[in-house]
Protein backbone atom coordinates (compact mmCIF):
# COMPACT_ATOMS: atom_id res chain seq x y z
CA UNK A 1 0.00 0.00 0.00
CA UNK A 2 1.66 3.32 -1.20
CA UNK A 3 2.41 6.09 1.69
CA UNK A 4 -0.45 8.49 2.17
CA UNK A 5 0.65 11.75 0.90
CA UNK A 6 -0.07 14.85 2.52
CA UNK A 7 0.48 16.61 -1.49
CA UNK A 8 -2.44 16.67 -4.18
CA UNK A 9 -1.30 16.56 -7.50
CA UNK A 10 -0.76 19.81 -9.33
CA UNK A 11 -3.08 19.30 -12.08
CA UNK A 12 -5.84 18.80 -9.80
CA UNK A 13 -5.31 21.71 -7.33
CA UNK A 14 -5.39 24.09 -10.22
CA UNK A 15 -8.29 21.90 -11.84
CA UNK A 16 -6.85 21.86 -14.83
CA UNK A 17 -6.48 17.98 -17.56
CA UNK A 18 -2.69 16.51 -17.54
CA UNK A 19 -2.27 18.34 -21.49
CA UNK A 20 -3.44 21.44 -20.58
CA UNK A 21 -1.84 24.96 -22.29
CA UNK A 22 0.80 27.02 -20.35
CA UNK A 23 -2.20 29.24 -20.61
CA UNK A 24 -5.00 27.75 -18.86
CA UNK A 25 -2.98 27.10 -16.19
CA UNK A 26 -2.17 30.73 -15.76
CA UNK A 27 -5.72 31.21 -16.17
CA UNK A 28 -6.60 28.34 -13.77
CA UNK A 29 -3.96 29.69 -10.83
CA UNK A 30 -5.10 33.58 -11.15
CA UNK A 31 -8.71 32.56 -10.50
CA UNK A 32 -7.95 30.21 -7.53
CA UNK A 33 -5.57 32.98 -5.72
CA UNK A 34 -8.00 35.11 -6.68
CA UNK A 35 -10.53 33.17 -4.80
CA UNK A 36 -8.52 32.20 -1.82
CA UNK A 37 -6.71 35.08 -1.29
CA UNK A 38 -6.34 35.80 2.90
CA UNK A 39 -7.83 39.51 1.79
CA UNK A 40 -10.91 37.51 1.14
CA UNK A 41 -10.93 34.75 3.52
CA UNK A 42 -9.66 36.37 6.81
CA UNK A 43 -8.77 33.86 9.38
CA UNK A 44 -9.71 31.29 7.23
CA UNK A 45 -6.73 28.31 7.27
CA UNK A 46 -8.46 26.11 4.33
CA UNK A 47 -8.65 29.13 2.22
CA UNK A 48 -5.00 29.86 3.73
CA UNK A 49 -3.56 26.20 2.72
CA UNK A 50 -5.47 26.57 -0.56
CA UNK A 51 -3.59 29.70 -1.53
CA UNK A 52 -0.48 28.14 -1.05
CA UNK A 53 -0.93 24.63 -2.34
CA UNK A 54 -2.11 27.01 -5.77
CA UNK A 55 0.98 29.07 -6.01
CA UNK A 56 3.05 25.81 -5.57
CA UNK A 57 1.41 23.64 -8.14
CA UNK A 58 1.38 26.96 -10.27
CA UNK A 59 5.38 26.93 -9.89
CA UNK A 60 5.93 23.70 -11.11
CA UNK A 61 3.01 23.63 -13.92
CA UNK A 62 4.18 27.22 -15.07
CA UNK A 63 7.48 25.99 -16.14
CA UNK A 64 8.03 23.73 -18.36
CA UNK A 65 11.24 21.99 -17.61
CA UNK A 66 10.23 21.22 -13.73
CA UNK A 67 6.94 20.09 -15.63
CA UNK A 68 8.20 17.57 -17.41
CA UNK A 69 10.04 16.37 -14.11
CA UNK A 70 6.68 16.35 -12.14
CA UNK A 71 5.30 14.62 -15.10
CA UNK A 72 7.87 11.83 -15.06
CA UNK A 73 8.88 11.43 -11.09
CA UNK A 74 5.53 12.83 -9.68
CA UNK A 75 6.09 15.39 -6.35
CA UNK A 76 9.59 13.21 -6.11
CA UNK A 77 10.51 14.34 -8.97
CA UNK A 78 10.53 18.28 -8.19
CA UNK A 79 11.62 18.21 -4.41
CA UNK A 80 14.60 19.80 -3.53
CA UNK A 81 16.82 21.20 -5.33
CA UNK A 82 14.41 22.06 -8.06
CA UNK A 83 11.78 23.49 -5.96
CA UNK A 84 11.58 26.39 -4.05
CA UNK A 85 8.18 26.76 -2.34
CA UNK A 86 6.85 30.16 -1.48
CA UNK A 87 7.69 30.45 2.29
CA UNK A 88 5.14 33.59 3.03
CA UNK A 89 1.93 34.79 1.64
CA UNK A 90 3.93 38.26 0.58
CA UNK A 91 6.32 36.14 -1.81
CA UNK A 92 3.21 34.64 -3.70
CA UNK A 93 1.54 37.90 -4.06
CA UNK A 94 4.59 39.94 -5.14
CA UNK A 95 5.25 36.64 -7.79
CA UNK A 96 1.55 37.41 -8.81
CA UNK A 97 1.94 40.82 -8.97
CA UNK A 98 4.71 40.14 -11.43
CA UNK A 99 3.09 37.30 -13.47
CA UNK A 100 -0.15 38.99 -13.95
CA UNK A 101 0.95 42.55 -13.71
CA UNK A 102 -2.13 43.96 -11.93
CA UNK A 103 -1.88 45.13 -8.64
CA UNK A 104 -4.93 43.62 -7.10
CA UNK A 105 -3.25 41.38 -5.41
CA UNK A 106 -0.76 42.75 -4.22
CA UNK A 107 -3.25 45.99 -3.03
CA UNK A 108 -2.69 45.34 0.51
CA UNK A 109 0.78 46.19 0.30
CA UNK A 110 0.73 49.15 -2.13
CA UNK A 111 0.98 51.41 0.82
CA UNK A 112 3.81 49.89 2.52
CA UNK A 113 7.31 52.22 1.95
CA UNK A 114 10.27 50.09 0.36
CA UNK A 115 12.48 53.78 1.03
CA UNK A 116 11.82 57.54 0.66
CA UNK A 117 9.22 58.11 -1.37
CA UNK A 118 9.77 60.12 -4.52
CA UNK A 119 7.52 63.58 -5.18
CA UNK A 120 4.66 63.43 -6.86
CA UNK A 121 4.61 64.28 -11.05
CA UNK A 122 3.38 68.04 -11.44
CA UNK A 123 1.34 68.60 -14.81
CA UNK A 124 0.19 71.33 -17.34
CA UNK A 125 -0.44 72.72 -20.74
CA UNK A 126 1.62 75.21 -22.46
CA UNK A 127 -0.07 76.73 -25.54
CA UNK A 128 2.42 77.45 -28.21
CA UNK A 129 2.00 79.39 -32.09
CA UNK A 130 2.03 77.00 -35.20
CA UNK A 131 5.63 78.71 -35.88
CA UNK A 132 7.10 77.76 -32.58
CA UNK A 133 6.45 74.19 -33.03
CA UNK A 134 7.92 74.52 -36.21
CA UNK A 135 11.34 75.55 -35.42
CA UNK A 136 11.35 74.84 -32.09
CA UNK A 137 11.69 77.85 -29.17
CA UNK A 138 12.63 78.30 -25.57
CA UNK A 139 9.70 79.72 -22.74
CA UNK A 140 10.02 80.62 -19.46
CA UNK A 141 7.08 79.16 -17.87
CA UNK A 142 5.69 79.54 -14.06
CA UNK A 143 5.24 76.72 -12.21
CA UNK A 144 3.86 77.02 -8.01
CA UNK A 145 5.07 73.83 -6.28
CA UNK A 146 6.10 72.77 -3.01
CA UNK A 147 9.71 74.06 -1.65
CA UNK A 148 11.33 73.67 1.70
CA UNK A 149 10.41 76.25 4.26
CA UNK A 150 12.84 78.40 4.65
CA UNK A 151 11.32 79.56 8.17
CA UNK A 152 11.95 75.63 9.51
CA UNK A 153 14.31 74.09 7.08
CA UNK A 154 11.77 71.74 6.64
CA UNK A 155 11.76 70.25 9.55
CA UNK A 156 8.38 71.71 10.58
CA UNK A 157 8.61 72.21 14.09
CA UNK A 158 9.33 76.09 15.26
CA UNK A 159 12.71 77.28 15.14
CA UNK A 160 14.51 76.59 17.96
CA UNK A 161 12.80 73.47 18.59
CA UNK A 162 13.17 69.94 17.02
CA UNK A 163 10.70 67.22 16.23
CA UNK A 164 10.55 64.41 18.98
CA UNK A 165 10.75 60.33 18.17
CA UNK A 166 7.29 59.06 17.50
CA UNK A 167 6.56 56.84 20.40
CA UNK A 168 3.48 54.80 18.39
CA UNK A 169 6.49 53.18 16.25
CA UNK A 170 9.26 53.95 17.95
CA UNK A 171 10.30 56.08 15.38
CA UNK A 172 10.23 53.32 12.40
CA UNK A 173 7.58 55.15 10.08
CA UNK A 174 5.57 51.86 10.41
CA UNK A 175 4.09 49.50 12.22
CA UNK A 176 3.63 45.62 11.86
CA UNK A 177 -0.24 43.59 12.61
CA UNK A 178 -0.54 40.17 12.05
CA UNK A 179 -3.29 38.78 10.31
CA UNK A 180 -3.71 35.12 10.21
CA UNK A 181 -0.18 33.95 8.99
CA UNK A 182 0.21 37.19 7.42
CA UNK A 183 2.36 40.18 9.07
CA UNK A 184 1.44 43.31 7.53
CA UNK A 185 3.47 46.47 7.70
CA UNK A 186 1.59 49.26 6.83
CA UNK A 187 2.27 52.92 7.58
CA UNK A 188 2.47 54.41 11.25
CA UNK A 189 -1.15 56.09 12.10
CA UNK A 190 0.65 58.20 14.51
CA UNK A 191 3.34 60.36 11.82
CA UNK A 192 2.09 59.70 9.19
CA UNK A 193 5.41 57.01 8.35
CA UNK A 194 7.76 60.43 9.25
CA UNK A 195 8.85 58.23 12.87
CA UNK A 196 8.98 61.86 13.96
CA UNK A 197 7.03 63.97 15.55
CA UNK A 198 6.63 67.59 15.56
CA UNK A 199 4.90 68.90 18.77
CA UNK A 200 5.60 72.73 18.50
CA UNK A 201 5.00 73.36 15.02
CA UNK A 202 6.32 75.92 12.52
CA UNK A 203 3.71 79.54 12.12
CA UNK A 204 4.80 79.60 8.69
CA UNK A 205 4.32 76.25 7.07
CA UNK A 206 2.21 75.42 9.98
CA UNK A 207 3.92 72.43 10.54
CA UNK A 208 4.22 70.57 7.53
CA UNK A 209 7.70 71.99 6.51
CA UNK A 210 6.93 72.96 3.43
CA UNK A 211 5.23 75.82 1.11
CA UNK A 212 3.88 76.82 -2.04
CA UNK A 213 6.60 78.83 -4.20
CA UNK A 214 6.17 79.95 -7.96
CA UNK A 215 9.44 79.24 -9.52
CA UNK A 216 10.42 80.11 -13.45
CA UNK A 217 11.70 77.17 -15.26
CA UNK A 218 13.04 77.09 -18.98
CA UNK A 219 10.98 74.63 -21.51
CA UNK A 220 12.41 73.51 -24.64
CA UNK A 221 10.46 72.50 -27.09
CA UNK A 222 11.77 70.53 -29.47
CA UNK A 223 10.97 70.93 -33.55
CA UNK A 224 7.93 68.99 -34.72
CA UNK A 225 6.08 68.84 -31.49
CA UNK A 226 2.46 68.63 -32.09
CA UNK A 227 -0.87 69.04 -29.51
CA UNK A 228 -1.22 66.79 -26.72
CA UNK A 229 2.63 65.97 -26.71
CA UNK A 230 4.16 65.71 -23.39
CA UNK A 231 7.58 67.22 -22.82
CA UNK A 232 9.22 65.94 -19.20
CA UNK A 233 11.32 68.02 -17.14
CA UNK A 234 12.58 65.51 -14.68
CA UNK A 235 13.32 66.03 -11.06
CA UNK A 236 10.88 69.85 -11.63
CA UNK A 237 7.51 68.47 -9.97
CA UNK A 238 7.25 68.37 -6.11
CA UNK A 239 9.07 67.43 -3.59
CA UNK A 240 9.82 64.11 -2.30
CA UNK A 241 10.77 62.49 1.22
CA UNK A 242 14.05 63.26 2.23
CA UNK A 243 16.52 61.62 0.13
CA UNK A 244 14.20 60.54 -2.40
CA UNK A 245 13.86 62.83 -5.84
CA UNK A 246 11.13 65.18 -7.08
CA UNK A 247 8.78 64.05 -8.99
CA UNK A 248 9.04 65.23 -12.63
CA UNK A 249 7.15 67.78 -14.08
CA UNK A 250 5.20 66.93 -17.38
CA UNK A 251 3.66 69.37 -20.22
CA UNK A 252 1.27 69.20 -22.28
CA UNK A 253 1.58 71.02 -25.60
CA UNK A 254 -1.29 72.42 -27.11
CA UNK A 255 -1.04 74.30 -30.49
CA UNK A 256 -3.33 77.46 -31.24
CA UNK A 257 -4.91 77.27 -34.36
CA UNK A 258 -3.36 78.76 -37.40
CA UNK A 259 -4.59 81.38 -39.17
CA UNK A 260 -3.60 79.74 -42.39
CA UNK A 261 -2.58 76.31 -41.77
CA UNK A 262 -4.50 73.07 -40.45
CA UNK A 263 -1.98 70.13 -39.51
CA UNK A 264 -2.25 66.71 -40.48
CA UNK A 265 0.78 64.47 -38.99
CA UNK A 266 3.39 66.53 -40.33
CA UNK A 267 1.58 68.29 -43.57
CA UNK A 268 0.53 71.49 -43.73
CA UNK A 269 -2.94 72.19 -44.98
CA UNK A 270 -4.07 75.30 -46.88
CA UNK A 271 -6.62 76.89 -49.10
CA UNK A 272 -5.77 79.52 -51.49
CA UNK A 273 -8.71 81.63 -53.73
CA UNK A 274 -8.25 82.60 -57.00
CA UNK A 275 -10.45 83.96 -59.81
CA UNK A 276 -11.57 82.27 -62.59
CA UNK A 277 -9.54 83.94 -65.33
CA UNK A 278 -6.42 82.96 -63.36
CA UNK A 279 -7.64 79.03 -62.74
CA UNK A 280 -8.47 78.69 -66.83
CA UNK A 281 -5.55 80.97 -67.84
CA UNK A 282 -2.93 79.56 -65.55
CA UNK A 283 -1.40 82.27 -63.18
CA UNK A 284 1.71 82.60 -60.81
CA UNK A 285 0.20 83.16 -56.83
CA UNK A 286 1.25 83.90 -53.34
CA UNK A 287 0.72 81.03 -51.13
CA UNK A 288 1.47 81.20 -47.27
CA UNK A 289 4.35 78.89 -45.97
CA UNK A 290 6.18 78.61 -42.61
CA UNK A 291 8.52 80.75 -43.83
CA UNK A 292 6.94 83.82 -45.39
CA UNK A 293 5.19 84.04 -49.03
CA UNK A 294 6.35 81.66 -52.25
CA UNK A 295 5.59 81.92 -55.79
CA UNK A 296 3.24 79.43 -57.27
CA UNK A 297 2.35 78.31 -60.70
CA UNK A 298 -0.75 77.52 -60.95
CA UNK A 299 -1.71 75.46 -64.27
CA UNK A 300 -3.79 76.57 -66.76
CA UNK A 301 -7.47 74.67 -67.14
CA UNK A 302 -6.96 74.41 -63.13
CA UNK A 303 -10.25 73.40 -61.28
CA UNK A 304 -11.65 74.23 -57.62
CA UNK A 305 -10.46 71.91 -55.12
CA UNK A 306 -6.88 70.50 -56.59
CA UNK A 307 -4.37 70.77 -55.09
CA UNK A 308 -0.50 71.63 -55.10
CA UNK A 309 1.60 69.71 -53.11
CA UNK A 310 4.63 71.78 -52.22
CA UNK A 311 7.30 69.15 -50.91
CA UNK A 312 9.51 69.50 -47.58
CA UNK A 313 7.36 72.85 -47.00
CA UNK A 314 5.29 71.05 -43.90
CA UNK A 315 6.32 70.60 -40.38
CA UNK A 316 9.85 68.88 -39.40
CA UNK A 317 9.25 65.43 -38.17
CA UNK A 318 9.78 65.94 -34.08
CA UNK A 319 12.23 62.82 -33.92
CA UNK A 320 14.00 64.31 -37.02
CA UNK A 321 13.19 62.08 -39.95
CA UNK A 322 12.63 64.63 -42.20
CA UNK A 323 9.78 67.11 -43.32
CA UNK A 324 6.09 67.08 -44.36
CA UNK A 325 4.57 68.81 -47.17
CA UNK A 326 2.43 71.67 -47.40
CA UNK A 327 -0.47 71.04 -49.50
CA UNK A 328 -2.62 74.38 -51.04
CA UNK A 329 -5.89 73.66 -52.06
CA UNK A 330 -6.67 76.03 -54.92
CA UNK A 331 -10.24 77.19 -54.45
CA UNK A 332 -12.10 79.13 -57.72
CA UNK A 333 -14.18 82.30 -56.52
CA UNK A 334 -17.40 83.31 -58.12
CA UNK A 335 -17.54 87.01 -58.34
CA UNK A 336 -20.26 88.28 -56.16
CA UNK A 337 -20.03 91.54 -57.43
CA UNK A 338 -19.01 93.10 -61.07
CA UNK A 339 -18.25 96.14 -62.71
CA UNK A 340 -20.30 96.51 -65.63
CA UNK A 341 -16.91 96.07 -67.74
CA UNK A 342 -17.01 92.71 -66.06
CA UNK A 343 -20.24 91.88 -66.94
CA UNK A 344 -20.51 92.60 -70.24
CA UNK A 345 -16.85 90.58 -70.87
CA UNK A 346 -18.80 87.75 -68.84
CA UNK A 347 -21.84 87.87 -71.02
CA UNK A 348 -20.01 87.86 -74.27
CA UNK A 349 -18.13 84.94 -72.77
CA UNK A 350 -21.33 83.35 -71.72
CA UNK A 351 -22.64 83.37 -75.46
CA UNK A 352 -19.18 82.03 -76.73
CA UNK A 353 -19.71 79.39 -74.12
CA UNK A 354 -23.34 78.31 -75.39
CA UNK A 355 -21.94 78.13 -78.73
CA UNK A 356 -18.55 75.47 -77.04
CA UNK A 357 -19.58 73.64 -74.44
CA UNK A 358 -17.09 71.57 -73.04
CA UNK A 359 -16.88 68.01 -73.74
CA UNK A 360 -17.19 66.88 -69.96
CA UNK A 361 -20.62 69.65 -69.37
CA UNK A 362 -21.62 68.22 -72.99
CA UNK A 363 -21.84 64.63 -71.55
CA UNK A 364 -23.39 65.60 -68.62
CA UNK A 365 -26.16 67.19 -69.71
CA UNK A 366 -26.69 64.22 -72.44
CA UNK A 367 -26.78 61.84 -69.36
CA UNK A 368 -28.83 64.38 -67.63
CA UNK A 369 -31.36 64.49 -70.55
CA UNK A 370 -31.47 60.77 -71.09
CA UNK A 371 -32.09 60.17 -67.49
CA UNK A 372 -35.35 61.93 -67.54
CA UNK A 373 -36.32 60.68 -71.14
CA UNK A 374 -35.34 57.14 -70.72
CA UNK A 375 -38.30 54.61 -70.66
CA UNK A 376 -38.56 53.51 -66.72
CA UNK A 377 -38.09 50.02 -66.11
CA UNK A 378 -41.39 48.08 -65.30
CA UNK A 379 -41.23 45.84 -62.86
CA UNK A 380 -44.34 43.28 -63.92
CA UNK A 381 -42.10 42.43 -67.13
CA UNK A 382 -40.71 39.51 -65.52
CA UNK A 383 -43.09 39.02 -62.81
CA UNK A 384 -45.76 36.77 -61.82
ZN1 LIG B 1 8.20 75.78 8.40
ZN1 LIG C 1 5.06 56.81 14.04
Amino acid sequence: MPMATSRRDYYEVLGVRRDASADEIKKAYRQLALKYHPDRNPGDPEAERRFKEAADAYEILSDATKRARYDRYGHAGVEGAGASHFRSAEDIMSAFTEIFGDSLFGSMFSQRRRGPRPGQDLLMKLEIDLEDAARGATRSIEVTRQEICGECSGTGARRGTAPVTCDYCRGLGEVVQSRGFLQLATTCPACGGEGKRVVDPCPRCRGTGRQPQVVTLQVDIPPGVDSGMWLQLRNQGEPGDPGAPRGNLRIQIQIRPHRFFERHGNDLYCQVPIGFAQAALGAEIEVPTLSGTEKVTIPRGTQSGEVIRLRGRGMPDVNGRGRGDELVEVIIETPRRLTPRQEELLRELAEIDHAEVSPRRKSFFEKLRDYFTEEPETSDRGGS
